[in-house]
């Protein structure tokens, strides 16, 4: 996910706009598979302060979630702020990402804030019943008579 900041570069002060997308593979994160549906959208601004780059914007897409409740796969939107600087790689010494050139390879920054911020519980519905705790069957698609024997 590349990003060219020539323009920026050269009009320090000026706010530039863009929307970049990159299918992204599986990824493997704490224990966790994320896959993606829908290839990574990043909308954003960029500017240059003579220092550094400034990006703000937004991170969207797709991805396939297991539902806590009923352990189902389901499509999940995710939506979340994306904000770094970038500085030249002589003066990265604060944690920045670094750049070099005119081009920003962005897509480690992508990642990192996607990781950061994934939901820790993803549920397919707020209706979602959940699986039986007695047969584990999934209460959303099927009815068991477990708990109707005890009254
Ligand atoms: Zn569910
Ligand atoms: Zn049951």
């Amino acid at each position: 996910m590349e990003l060219n900041v020539g323009d920026a570069l050269k009009q320090p002060g000026k706010a530039f706009l863009a929307i970049l997308e990159e299918a992204v593979k599986p990824q493997c994160y704490g224990g966790r598979q994320i896959e993606f549906l829908t290839p990574v959208r990043l909308e954003l601004t960029y500017s240059y302060d003579g220092g550094a780059l400034t990006l703000s914007g937004r991170l969207n897409m797709m991805l396939s979630s297991r539902c806590a409740r009923c352990d189902e796969l389901f499509a999940e939107e995710f939506d979340i702020p994306f904000s770094e600087r970038f500085v030249k790689s002589a003066s990265a010494d604060d944690g920045s990402y670094v750049f070099e050139g005119e081009k920003l390879e962005l897509i480690t920054a992508v990642m990192d804030n996607i990781f950061l911020n994934l939901p820790i519980k993803s549920v397919c519905n707020e209706t979602c019943k959940g699986l039986c705790p007695v047969c584990g069957c999934n209460l959303n698609l099927n009815t068991c008579t477990c708990n109707q024997g005890e009254d």
